[in-house]
């Protein structure tokens, strides 16, 4: 099976590793655009359901040797930075989800994948940059006229995806949100100059901090085993419309959170390059696949960053094409070994137009919910002064992301139980059986 990867971010190098796990005669080809294979911005949180699927790729030990497990995520009051609930994580979410929360610099984790993927023999091509699909051949169209062909094509090239939009044949600009996000970061010798007993504090913690105020939320945590801090501070957005990122200005950042809590105020006051970034997302996409092409990550289902759920979700969908694929290929294998299984008769591309219409059925509904839940994350985070703020500090006291910390009855671990909690691969055994029953076996 020749398998073609537009993209090589998190999304695209997931699905790669699993692809090449799953079949391990397959020849997998990630084509990048730009010079060199990196991720933007400093941290980021892997989830329970991601650190779940890197676990089944045997990454989880490589991940953790870079990254640190999150202990505990306080939220603070934005006004005086009261805390309103530290909600612990650690050991607590280990038990409950059998594998922990992490927090990593975006390029350790992007390494981690990087270098599997090249230990699996997967051939990564920058300065690739795809321009058109040609879907009968099928084949992709590289900016130098090259054309590559593959069994299966992956659109894994982010929120502004190329793919998607000759998926959709038609343009496809994902919504703007209202919000943007200064991302910063800081590193430890710039705090500890502060000299300041409350920001020593902070960052003795392995902990995720966030405060919460009308319209704004910011999240500050470790990266690099303590020696640079990610700041993240989201805000409605100011940018023209059509602006996707731009150098940041830390006096228009500063001036946005006067009157914040004066931790957050002096962990602003060692920022000296912020960019800025419009936040958009695409709640609800016609279509993910036609013909052998498929979309995965923020090609199709990009979010607002408020649950650190984005790339957790492009991760799973690497991993459930990959597993899919397998699948079909451990089953046509048997073919050649006389166990009855999927009929010889079909040629591959008709498998695999139904393990991608598969691939979506598992993973729209889903990342939609995701989608979805960040949005509404907004809106308690970000609830102006009032009742309905006195009200939502009062149940976020007693909210836990596991049973055992949540005090709400289930209220708020329930929730979080549906996302971080996922049988990903036994959804994909699940289905792919039903498939075999239903349309393929002899
Ligand atoms: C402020 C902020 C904070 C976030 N925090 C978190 C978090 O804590 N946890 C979390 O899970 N998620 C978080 N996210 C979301 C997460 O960053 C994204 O969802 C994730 O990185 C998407 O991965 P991807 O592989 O789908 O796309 P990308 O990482 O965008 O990768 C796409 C790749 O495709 C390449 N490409 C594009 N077009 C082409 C082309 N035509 N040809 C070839 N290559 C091409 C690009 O160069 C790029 O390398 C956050 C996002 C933001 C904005």
């Amino acid at each position: 099976m020749e398998i073609i990867i537009v993209g090589a971010g998190l999304g695209g190098l997931t699905c790669a590793i699993a692809c090449r796990r799953f079949i391990p005669d397959a020849h997998v080809t990630v084509l990048e655009r730009a010079p060199e294979a990196r991720e933007v911005g400093a941290g980021i949180q892997i989830p329970p359901n991601g650190t779940a699927v890197l676990k089944q790729l045997d990454l989880l030990s490589r991940v953790l040797e870079r990254g640190s497990v999150v202990r505990h995520v306080d939220f603070r009051r934005y006004a005086d930075g009261r805390i309103l609930r530290s909600m612990p994580f650690g050991e607590d979410v280990v038990e409950e989800f059998g594998v922990p929360w992490v927090i990593i610099h975006r390029q350790d984790f992007h390494q981690v994948l990087l270098d599997e993927a090249g230990r699996l023999g997967v051939e990564i091509r920058l300065n690739a940059e795809v321009t058109d699909v040609v879907f009968d051949a099928p084949e992709v169209i590289l900016a130098s006229g090259e054309r590559v062909a593959g069994d299966v094509i992956v659109g894994a090239d982010g929120l502004h995806s190329r793919i998607r939009d000759i998926v959709l044949d038609k343009p496809t600009r994902p919504q703007e949100t209202g919000d943007l996000a200064y991302r910063a970061t800081i590193k430890r010798t710039e705090l500890e100059a502060l000299n300041d007993p409350a920001i020593h504090e902070l960052c003795a913690q392995t902990s995720v901090t966030s405060w919460l105020g009308p319209d704004k939320h910011s999240i500050f945590y470790p990266v690099r085993n303590g020696e640079e801090f990610n700041l993240v501070l989201l805000r409605p957005d100011n940018l023209d419309t059509g602006v996707r990122r731009v150098q940041g200005d830390v006096e228009e950042m500063t001036e946005s959170y006067t009157g914040w809590d004066e931790r957050l105020t002096k962990l602003i006051s060692c920022v000296s390059a912020v960019t800025k970034w419009k936040l958009t997302h695409l709640p609800q996409l016609e279509t993910w696949t036609r013909g052998p092409v498929a979309l995965l990550g923020d090609a199709c289902h990009p979010t607002l960053p408020y649950q650190a759920q984005g790339a957790a979700m492009a991760v799973e969908d690497g991993f459930a094409l990959g597993k899919l694929l397998g699948l079909l290929h451990t089953s046509l294998q048997a073919v050649s070994t006389d166990e009855p299984t999927i009929s010889p008769q079909s040629p591959l591309h008709e498998y695999i137009l139904r393990i991608l219409e598969v691939y979506e059925g598992i993973r729209r509904p889903r990342t939609t919910r995701t989608v979805q839940a960040a949005v509404g994350n907004r809106r308690v985070f970000h609830v102006p002064d009032g009742v309905g703020q006195v009200i939502r500090d009062f149940v976020l006291g007693y909210a836990g992301v596991t049973w055992k910390s949540d005090w709400t009855y289930g209220l708020f671990s329930g929730r979080m139980k549906r996302m971080l909690r996922h049988d990903l691969a036994g959804d994909c055994e699940r289905e792919f059986k039903g498939v075999v029953k239903s349309l393929l076996i002899d």
